[in-house]
């Protein structure tokens, strides 16, 4: 069986409710239905949990909730209206209402957008709907409890019938609604998977796929057609937005691929993300780079001390300051007696001199410089590993464009490169190495 979770712009509006119904009716495996909130219909249009969100800030300032209230409220009617739903949303919202008034917590105001688009997905799909409160099992301290869900969902379930579920929120062991982080519903789709043991998860979004780079930085770039998980990893670590990281862990435990495909696109194939592509790669020429990513603004700090590299205890005491003020380190590239930490610029706006100030207390360096022209180039690719001459070939390519770098990383899995260059050299970076890796090499397979 497969689940199949449909992402805030796949359920915006009614004309995207009938693309859902096509794509799920075309597949009578299709049985679980995951629907986020409705998304954007438009630029000016809002997300109904951003809506929901700001409702609970004005409730709790005391200010009038009943505009935004209005407008959540508009959005499912002129849904329901349009597919002629039955639902009774004027009781739904008359519930909700109430439970505003007697001080719901935030977690079940801003759940209701999954719950009133599951209702009237089920209703359009002629599917059960199942909610996310008697399924999903939270622990309490947040994480969730997989043995529970299991067993809720299969006490609840029929064989051969179709369900709809609610993204995004379950419940504590009392009863009281929890949500996820922004973007839960991927989180959700992927416990379902999980415990129904799909053949598949599929996650229908308004992208073609994972893209080889940004298409702001290039213009109509390749798709990736099969990635690993590892890789994903890499990419969405450096900034490529694709899947809540934490929707990965419960499929990946079951080995089930995660195919992302594309609700206004139903045909294109999409990218399969796998546990291992290695079959895949025997049928296909594998190429170097399978994407290309990476992030402006990161800030280092280097710390020169004659020794330090036979000290013993240097590193840990120089990043004990940073986890001091709770920076999370996203490098440290390391020479003889030179160590770098490298760190996002918007964490260390507010300590940065205070940092300073302890390295030099604290570690006694010979010179300590900070600097903050920092963009870090991501290149990930499973074709690398064992491949010699790899990366000699992206820092040549580099230094062909005169594009100076300020910092080497490659971990020992081979997986992914990451360059340092200035900020200015970024997207100048990310062009070259597409343009030699993703489509020269294309053109010559
Ligand atoms: N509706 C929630 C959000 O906007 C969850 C989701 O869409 O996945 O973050």
């Amino acid at each position: 069986m497969i689940v199949s979770k449909f992402g805030g712009s796949s359920v915006a509006s009614a004309t995207q409710f009938a693309k859902v119904k096509k794509i799920v009716e075309s597949d009578e495996s299709r049985q679980f239905i995951v629907v986020s909130a409705c998304g954007k219909e438009s630029r000016e249009d809002h997300k109904v949990t951003d809506l929901l969100y700001l409702l609970h800030a004005h409730v709790s300032y005391g200010v009038s909730y009943e505009s935004i209230f209005g407008l959540v409220v508009d959005k499912y009617k002129r849904i329901c209206e349009a597919l002629s739903l039955q639902i009774d949303l004027d009781r739904e919202f008359d519930a909700i209402r109430l439970m505003i008034e007697t001080n719901a917590l935030i977690d079940y105001i801003v759940s209701r957008g999954e719950y009133l688009t599951a209702r009237c997905m089920a209703e359009y799909l002629h599917a059960k709907f199942l909610d996310a409160k008697d399924c999903i099992a939270f622990q309490y301290d947040g994480q969730i409890d997989l043995e529970k869900t299991k067993n809720n969902l299969m006490s609840q379930i029929e064989m051969g019938e179709r369900y709809v579920i609610p993204g995004f929120y379950g419940a504590l062991p009392n009863g009281q609604v929890k949500v996820m982080s922004r973007g839960g519903s991927d989180i959700t789709g992927a416990i379902i998977a999980n415990v129904v043991d799909a053949k598949i998860y599929e996650n229908w979004t308004d992208v073609s796929g994972i893209l080889v780079a940004d298409p702001r930085i290039i213009n109509h770039p390749r798709q990736i057609p099969v990635i690993t998980y590892s890789e994903l990893r890499g990419m969405s670590y450096m900034g490529a937005n694709v899947l809540h990281d934490d929707a990965i862990f419960p499929v990946k435990e079951k080995h089930i691929p995660i195919h992302i495909l594309n609700t206004n696109e139903p045909d294109n194939c999409g990218t399969y993300i796998l546990d291992d592509c290695r079959e895949y790669d025997k049928k296909y020429p594998i190429s170097t780079v399978t994407g290309i990513t990476g992030r402006r603004n990161y800030a280092s700090f280097t710390v020169v001390k004659s020794h330090s590299s036979t000290e013993i205890g240097f590193l840990r005491k120089l990043l004990l300051i940073f986890e001091d003020y709770h920076i999370s380190v996203e490098s440290v590239p390391i020479t003889v007696d030179t160590f770098t930490v490298i760190v996002q610029k918007d964490a260390i706006e507010q300590c940065k001199y205070e940092i300073l100030a302890k390295i030099q207390k604290q570690l006694q360096p010979d010179e300590v410089s900070y600097e903050e022209d920092l963009a870090l180039v991501a290149v990930v690719g499973r074709g690398m590993k064992q491949v010699p001459g790899a990366s000699g070939q992206f820092l040549s390519e580099f230094g062909s464009h005169k594009i100076n770098i300020k910092v080497i990383n490659q971990s020992a899995d081979e997986l992914s490169v990451v360059v340092g260059v200035s900020n200015e050299d970024f997207n100048r970076a990310i062009h070259c190495i597409y343009q030699r890796f993703i489509k020269e090499e294309g053109e010559h397979a």
